[in-house]
């Protein structure tokens, strides 16, 4: 007899822990308050500019593995494309100059004992001066573990730990910064090969996971807003949608897989990260120059990273809460002016077809405070677990860390049925 489970919230750490016990035999019925799967990781067409976009441009890397093997277990580890080598081109828009990053292609950082693969104007013993970074501990700011001002710091740390972290590097997490760094920077050019979702987040990450989970007898409801656990005694006995309402049986397990505030609106007494950041995308209709690198990073400006797509440059803003309330004409001819100097557009072509996305509780703050708010994915009801991105991961808000919880939660149901 196959066992239930239940997994509310269809956003990547649900469909994770939903493909992983689908595998496993187990009876997946999808939970997802919205009318469309993928959450804070999602494609749609834009009609301003007549494109299929991104809510946000998502940036893995070759490192990621629970993403990759995520990816692999759909069908789609193909449709994640990047350059055959780790090298990061970087424009300073103040100064002109760019560079180039080249982490080879091995397991160990040696490229920092080669000055002309490093960042220019950079010493080893401004390399050596991270390492502390490595082994921090998750109560300890960015800011008191490493030099947080110099030219590595302005060219290499601030932008790659800016987008990890989603909050200005000196006030994060030296922890999660120090995970990211060991299993990225660390693990040398093999682990930092920048991958993207080329035909889009929902067409690579999340329609597959629908599809596979369909096939092996899955129901998806849509518009189906989980309401109210009732409980009964150390379990959780019925599940409220509002207009309807699921009986558990006695072998059925739920996976919570919803964002902080809904998780703790449904489970009174949970903690949980109470502090978010924004994440300010921009999409331009203009086909980048022939020349142009599926990614640049951005130094000098509004922009920090500028990825080139067909028919479209779209750019990313961490730690953007400063560019809410900022009027949209306004920011996207900002940004516009940006994107033409980092692209070297010629004689800055007016403004195209836009679009500004902005995602105000993109990730939890991955600061000490907010880091000691999340939980592990264990409840004190036997049968529920909880995933997302905010849980104890030990990594900031990442694809890599949504799937790293949706496989938790979902080996915690698997050793449950074993029990
Ligand atoms: C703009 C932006 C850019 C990003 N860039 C990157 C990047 O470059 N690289 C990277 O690795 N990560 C990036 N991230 C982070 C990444 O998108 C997230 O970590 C990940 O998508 C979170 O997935 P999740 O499943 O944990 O949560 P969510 O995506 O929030 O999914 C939760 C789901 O639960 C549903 N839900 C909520 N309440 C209920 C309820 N009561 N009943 C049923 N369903 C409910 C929601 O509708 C949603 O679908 C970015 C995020 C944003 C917003």
């Amino acid at each position: 007899m196959q066992k239930n489970v239940h997994i509310i919230g269809a956003g990547i750490s649900g469909l994770s822990a939903g493909v992983r016990l689908a595998n496993a035999n187990y009876r997946v019925h999808v939970h997802e308050a919205t009318q469309q799967a993928g959450g804070r990781c999602r494609s749609y067409f834009d009609a301003a500019t007549n494109l299929t976009i991104d809510n946000g441009n998502h940036l893995l890397l070759s490192g990621n593995r629970h993403a990759l093997a995520y990816a692999k277990s759909i069908g789609t580890e193909a449709g994640l494309v990047g350059p055959k080598l780790a090298q990061f081109p970087f424009v300073d828009i103040v100064t002109g100059q760019r560079w180039q990053l080249d982490l080879g292609d091995g397991k160990l950082p040696l490229w920092v004992f080669d000055e002309a693969r490093r960042v220019p104007d950079t010493k080893l013993l401004d390399y050596l001066a991270l390492m502390p970074l490595a082994w921090a501990g998750t109560g300890k700011l960015v800011g008191d573990t490493i030099p947080c001002k110099g030219t590595l710091y302005d060219r290499l740390v601030q932008p790659l730990l800016l987008a990890a972290l989603n909050v200005d590097p000196p006030e994060g997490s030296a922890g999660l910064a120090g995970a990211i760094v060991r299993e990225t920077l660390l693990a040398g050019g093999q682990a930092c090969r920048p991958l993207i979702a080329r035909d889009g987040l929902s067409a690579v990450l999340v329609e597959p996971a629908i599809k596979l989970l369909q096939d092996k007898g899955a129901s998806i409801q849509f518009g189906h807003e989980l309401r109210e656990f009732a409980i009964a005694g150390n379990a959780v006995g019925e599940l409220k949608f509002g207009s309807d309402a699921i009986a558990l049986g006695s072998d059925d397990a739920v996976v919570l897989a919803v964002p902080p505030r809904p998780a703790a609106a449904l489970l009174p007494g949970l903690k949980t990260p109470s502090k978010f950041r924004a994440i300010v995308n921009a999409h331009f209709r203009f086909d980048p120059p022939k020349d142009a690198p599926p990614i640049l990073g951005v130094v000098g400006g509004l922009v920090e990273w500028l990825f080139a797509f067909p028919q479209r440059l779209s750019v990313t803003i961490s730690n953007g809460d400063r560019l809410v309330d900022m009027p949209r004409e306004e920011l996207a001819l900002a940004i516009w002016r940006d994107v033409c100097k980092a692209a070297s557009l010629p004689g800055e072509p007016p403004l195209p077809p836009w679009q500004i996305v902005r995602e105000r509780r993109a990730t939890f703050e991955a600061t000490p405070e907010q880091n000691a708010l999340r939980p592990g994915a264990v409840t004190s009801f036997k049968n529920l677990f909880l995933a997302g991105d905010w849980t104890d991961t030990g990594l900031p808000a990442t694809i890599e860390g949504s799937i790293r919880s949706g496989d938790r939660a979902a080996d915690l149901v698997l050793a449950r049925s074993k029990a």
